[in-house]
């Protein structure tokens, strides 16, 4: 595997590459990978001939109180892990390379409609922050295909009408969510929990799973909002959202829908300490009345 740090050379490999007809895939990410982002590389495979993964830490997608300056960097081992998942070559650009003109005078893109839920109104700026450096990434990498786990699940549909939108040739692809054995979805920011807390976060999960059963039952998004943000809470969680949506957009699920089954997700944001934890859980939402 390759690691560059220049456009120009990036370029350089890409267009050769290119002209002997490989489809380029790719996998952004920022870095201190785990067997979730490896799984995206195993993905791109399956789509591409090359697999460019890039290691970046986008300070424009953390909040003023966020945890950028602490963010795990561990550029060694993840280099040997891409090198093992397969990837080819490893883009690790400086700040100026993504922010020419430094991180808070760039052309910024915001992402209407997907953004102004759930992270998007807790996280302000967050979604601009991860649409303009992937339209970024997009750019300089120039990839047929390009890889993103569903385990960020709004940043995926920001992704997708971003790309919609502006028309990026490219295609998207979602990756199904690494778990560890008790269920909790691997994350970068898991490091930071004890191991006390991590078979607490277990309660995320369940609580996902639980959240589609009373969902199935009839229960009204409403009541389950409440009960699981009870559950979560009683689990020693501080829940900042337990809620099932339209996996289109992340509208409300419409009042009555039976007769037809729609693509629900329910998604939940919680805290345990300091640590701020995301997952989801995909389904098809039951054909029930939920008035
Ligand atoms: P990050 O480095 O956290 O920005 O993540 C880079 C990519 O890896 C994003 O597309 C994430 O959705 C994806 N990802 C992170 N954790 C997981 C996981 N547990 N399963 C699948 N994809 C993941």
């Amino acid at each position: 595997m390759q690691r560059i740090n220049n456009v120009v050379k990036l370029r350089e490999e890409l267009a050769a590459l290119r002209a002997s007809g490989a489809r380029v895939g790719f996998v952004p990410t920022m870095g201190n990978l785990h067997a979730g982002h490896y799984s995206l590389i195993e993905e791109a495979r399956h789509h591409a001939e090359v697999v460019v993964a890039s290691v970046f830490v986008n300070p424009t997608q953390f909040g003023p109180n966020e945890d950028f300056a602490r963010y795990p960097r561990t550029l060694e081992s993840d280099a040997d892990g891409l090198a093992a998942a397969g990837c080819d070559l490893m883009f690790v650009p400086d700040s100026s390379t993504i922010y020419p003109f430094g991180a808070q005078q760039s052309v910024r893109v915001q992402v209407p409609v997907v953004s102004e839920t759930l992270d998007g109104t807790l996280r302000p700026g967050h979604f601009d922050g991860v649409a303009s450096v992937v339209a970024r990434l997009f750019n300089l990498v120039q990839p047929d295909i390009a890889v993103f786990g569903r385990k960020d699940f709004q940043q995926l549909l920001v992704i997708r009408r971003m790309v919609d939108d502006l028309a990026f040739p490219i295609q998207i692809v979602g990756a199904p969510i690494i778990r560890e054995a008790n269920g909790l979805a691997m994350s970068s920011r898991n490091q930071y929990l004890t191991v006390e807390q991590r078979e607490q976060a277990a309660a995320i999960f369940n609580t996902l799973g639980w959240m589609k059963a009373l969902h199935d039952t009839g229960g009204t998004p409403a009541d389950i909002e409440s009960a699981a943000m009870l559950r979560l809470r009683d689990s020693g969680l501080d829940p900042d959202y337990a809620t099932i949506r339209h996996a289109t957009d992340l509208s409300d699920l419409p009042a009555g829908h039976a007769g037809q089954r729609v693509p629900a997700v329910a998604l939940i944001a919680a805290r345990l300490g300091e640590t701020r934890l995301i997952d989801n859980l995909e389904f098809l939402s039951a054909d029930v009345m939920c008035a």
